[in-house]
């Protein structure tokens, strides 16, 4: 089979620079006459592959010299304990704007009191809910956001003005994808294989005076202090994934930066949703003001018509365009290793499945 477009929500579509340097790299690493895979992880050579990482996702992201950068293992799920852990002594609030941050509030609950600040679970997250800055604890431990819900196509307009109760950031599939001020949050973690790399690898930064604080049941694997001061290796990191974000992370920044796989993320978002907005036969899910440019969310309103869709779409070599099972209907991730010409594809056979299924 020839190589598909994969409209995975995550594992994703990874850029091809990254994934044909690694092929060539797989038996012989630059000449150490190993597989990266086969490192020590406390070998020179593999911390100049982690350091690497480390500072192009400080160079990419403009992270400033008081955040810490951890490569950490247990996915974004793991995170969403180890916010409670190291923060939580009080009071924490959340925005439940989708199924990722429900989880994570309900884990949270399990360490201390968290407030539900803002929700649109009622209405199926069609929309990140509107955060009422009245309803903010102003002595919070923290403030709890995820900027885009991956299941629903949604992202958060506008982080809201919390003081100085710090902000922290499920950003598992809209990192690195725009421009965003590192500054304005407390801690960001994400999930490597939407936006970053391979599965297996979460990144997390984390503003310095926030370490410190961690409760004493904290397990050390998720202890942001610890493994600060372990350098992320207080036991093996996840090696090869590291290894493989540091190629994607070159590809990024050959493409020009974030600015630039901005500019590239808002005209295929724009290229879907215009068609979407169109469209005789499709819908868009998502509510116009929340939408997401990473994940874009559709459907016919017939379930047989979804799934021949879906059929149809593979077929064609357009992969993974089933939408999650709690949300159901159709959904194309784009992120940024997904090429113009991949959502220009899916839109041509839109059209043609439309065109089929009004016209028949
Ligand atoms: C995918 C995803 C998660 C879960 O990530 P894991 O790494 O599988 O734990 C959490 N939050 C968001 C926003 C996601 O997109």
């Amino acid at each position: 089979m020839e190589r598909v477009y994969q409209f995975a929500a995550g594992p994703a579509v990874m850029p091809q620079q990254a994934l044909r340097r690694a092929a060539e790299e797989m038996l012989n690493w630059r000449g150490s006459g190993l597989s990266v895979m086969e490192m020590s992880h406390r070998s020179p050579a593999y911390q100049e592959i982690f350091d690497h990482t480390v500072s192009l996702l400080r160079d990419l992201m403009n992270i400033p010299e008081d955040y810490e950068v951890l490569l950490l293992q247990g996915g974004a799920t793991g995170q969403f304990a180890a916010v409670p852990m190291n923060l939580l002594h009080t009071s924490a609030d959340y925005v439940d704007s989708g199924n990722f941050a429900h989880v994570s509030m309900k884990e949270a609950q399990k360490y201390g009191a968290v407030r539900c600040i803002a929700s649109s679970r009622e209405e199926n997250y069609r929309r990140v809910p509107a955060v009422d800055a009245a309803a903010l604890d102003p002595k919070a431990d923290y403030l709890y956001v995820t900027t885009n819900n991956t299941i629903y196509g949604t992202r958060l307009p506008a982080l809201p003005e919390s003081g100085n109760v710090p902000i922290v950031a499920d950003m598992s599939s809209n990192i690195l994808s725009e421009p965003c001020d590192v500054r304005r949050y407390g801690v960001i973690f994400a999930g490597a294989q939407k936006n970053i790399g391979p599965a297996g690898l979460t990144v997390v930064i984390v503003r310095r005076d926030l370490l410190g604080r961690a409760r004493p049941e904290t397990p050390n694997i998720l202890n942001w202090t610890v493994m600060t001061e372990k350098g992320s290796m207080l036991n093996t990191p996840p090696t090869y994934a590291i290894y493989m974000a540091g190629l994607c992370l070159e590809w990024l920044r050959d493409e020009g930066g974030v600015e630039a796989i901005y500019q590239r993320n808002l005209r295929k978002a724009k290229l879907l949703y215009d068609y979407l907005d169109e469209s005789r036969l499709f819908r868009p899910i998502a509510e116009k003001s929340s939408r997401s440019i990473m994940n874009v969310t559709f459907r016919t309103g017939s379930d047989a018509l979804d799934a021949a869709f879906v059929k149809g779409a593979a077929a064609a070599g357009l992969l993974s365009l089933k939408g999650h099972r709690v949300a159901g209907g159709m959904r194309a991730s784009i992120y940024n290793a997904m090429p113009e010409e991949g959502v220009k594809k899916l839109v041509d056979f839109m059209h043609k499945f439309e065109k089929n299924t009004v016209e028949a």
